[in-house]
């Protein structure tokens, strides 16, 4: 018998997406570079389903029924092209290779083309979940060609996780799609967790509630609006105490976040795309200030002066930190999905944003109850220019400003660093503002550069003449 799918890659994520290809009764062929995790992953699961190992690639490729579906789960970067580059020349046209590590888009946009002119399929596909995801039913989010998805999507949807028997999982577009996608979902994801600990900060600063408190308002937040994984493992870590202290286990924490760089890829490509996505930009920055503790050590020594103000807020404090929030979140994510939308125009990719929101629902780090209402949002409009003008959001942003704005200006007044709250409340009135002093910044730009300007009240380019007396407006 041969097997339906191979994993290569065989640490912790592909033997587990290994083993749930399996649990779903699939037979799966086995490889890794070196054979030791191979032989450990049948020792241990073997019972768990049909499973072929192979010491060579040349037998893991024989022992796949075709078109062969090979996923690769190895360490992105250099480690994903050696093991592309050694079964490439294994494979027979019409076969797929699967890249469903972290990789960087255009990496994928590069071996797919490379490897189109060899007619081999190659799909990149985010995965999403972690080690638990990737075993009980991850998000994944495949990109590649689509007539790929036809042989390979099955297979993805049995192990994929499910919301109301629907699999978390669709063909997101063609090449790089799919990884890209899951970068704006990692994007997301760090600006959530920045969002949620702006609130702890502020809930623990200014109302004086301990970790365990806290606790109790995010798992009582968790049943509304806001329910979401990310809210709930927060509650779960902050009730945590340190058994050797017995002191709360944010306490015993370095304050230092450290990130792996999918945040980072998601800012340069906004970027370069010109997102504003100040959202994720600013949680990745205030990872960067949390690990520079020389700069830290050295503002804490000159004694760089806070506010005298007192420890209090005009408002109901928790009532107000769950409105910021929220409108915060919404934010972020309107941003997320305008890269998304950017991207898939520049690229051709043609996304459907409503069925991003759908595959994240579940199995994801990010999967939260309001993604229904993101999913509804883009299904009754789906080129809409941002999710804040979608009626369900513009209610809830209307009915959070006040507090909202209450929030940042108690964080601002007591010296709390919120740069998420902040920068979210900044975007919105961005949008909303009728006129922008962008008007002033041409205005610079002309004087300095002559670089032009148009005006509101005629068509064509402009530019003033600065330097004589006249200052005389030509065309330019
Ligand atoms: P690692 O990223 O730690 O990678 C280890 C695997 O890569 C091993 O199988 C190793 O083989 C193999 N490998 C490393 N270098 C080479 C090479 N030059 N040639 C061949 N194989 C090589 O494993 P993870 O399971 O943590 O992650 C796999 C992928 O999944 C990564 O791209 C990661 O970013 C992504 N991912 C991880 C998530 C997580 O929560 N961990 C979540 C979502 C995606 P050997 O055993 O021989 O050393």
């Amino acid at each position: 018998e041969k097997a339906q799918i191979g994993v290569t890659g065989l640490a912790v994520m592909g033997r587990n997406l290994a083993r749930n290809f399996a649990r779903h009764g699939h037979t799966v062929a086995l490889h890794n570079r070196s054979y030791g995790r191979t032989k450990e992953l049948v020792e241990e699961f073997g019972h768990e389903g049909k499973f072929i190992p192979s010491e060579s690639a040349a037998d893991f490729v024989a022992s796949l029924e075709r078109p062969r579906r090979v996923v690769i789960m190895v360490k992105a970067g250099g480690p994903t092209d050696a093991v592309i580059d050694e079964f490439a020349p294994l494979l027979e046209p019409g076969d797929m290779l699967i890249d469903a590590g972290n990789a960087h888009y255009l990496d994928t946009r590069r071996r797919e083309a490379a490897l189109k002119a060899k007619g081999l399929h190659f799909v990149g596909a985010g995965v999403s979940g972690g080690e638990e995801g990737a075993l009980h039913g991850p998000s994944i989010m495949p990109g590649g060609p689509k007539e790929s998805y036809d042989a390979l999507g099955p297979l993805l949807e049995d192990i994929a996780a499910k919301v109301d028997g629907e699999p978390c999982c669709v063909h997101v577009g063609p090449d790089g799609a799919g990884h890209f996608v899951k970068m704006v979902h990692n994007g997301i994801e760090y600006a959530d967790m920045q969002l949620i600990a702006e609130a702890y900060d502020l809930l623990r600063q200014v109302g004086g509630h301990e970790p365990a408190e806290i606790a109790a308002i995010f798992q009582d937040w968790n049943e509304g609006r806001l329910g979401s994984y990310l809210i709930e493992i927060t509650a779960e870590v902050l009730k945590q105490v340190d058994a050797s202290t017995g002191k709360p286990f944010v306490d015993i924490v370095v304050d230092q976040a450290e990130q792996k760089g999918t945040g980072r890829w998601t800012v340069q490509a906004a970027l370069d795309l010109g997102v504003p996505v100040s959202g994720i930009a600013e949680s990745v920055f205030a990872r960067a200030l949390s690990g520079g503790p020389d700069v830290r050590k050295a503002a804490a020594d000159a004694g760089l002066p806070g506010p005298t103000a007192e420890k209090t807020h005009a408002g109901d404090l928790k009532a107000d930190v769950e409105q910021a929030l929220f409108a915060s979140k919404i934010v972020a994510y309107a941003q997320g999905f305008q890269q998304i939308q950017a991207a898939s125009k520049e690229y051709g990719w043609d996304i459907d944003p409503g069925a991003m929101a759908k595959i994240w629902r579940a199995g994801c780090i990010i999967r939260a109850k309001f993604l229904d209402f993101i999913k509804q949002a883009y299904d009754k409009q789906p080129e809409l220019a941002t999710l804040l003008v979608d009626d369900y959001f513009l209610d809830a942003v209307s009915g959070a400003q006040d507090a909202w704005r209450r929030v940042a200006a108690t964080a601002a007044q007591q010296g709390i660093p919120a740069p998420g709250f902040a920068s979210a409340l900044a975007y919105y009135d961005g949008l909303r503002a009728k006129r922008l002093p962008a008007a002033l910044i041409q205005g610079q730009r002309d004087f300095f550069g002559a670089h032009t300007y148009h005006r509101v009240d005629k068509d064509g380019s402009f530019h003033t003449l600065w330097a004589t007396e006249d200052r005389k407006e030509v065309d330019a």
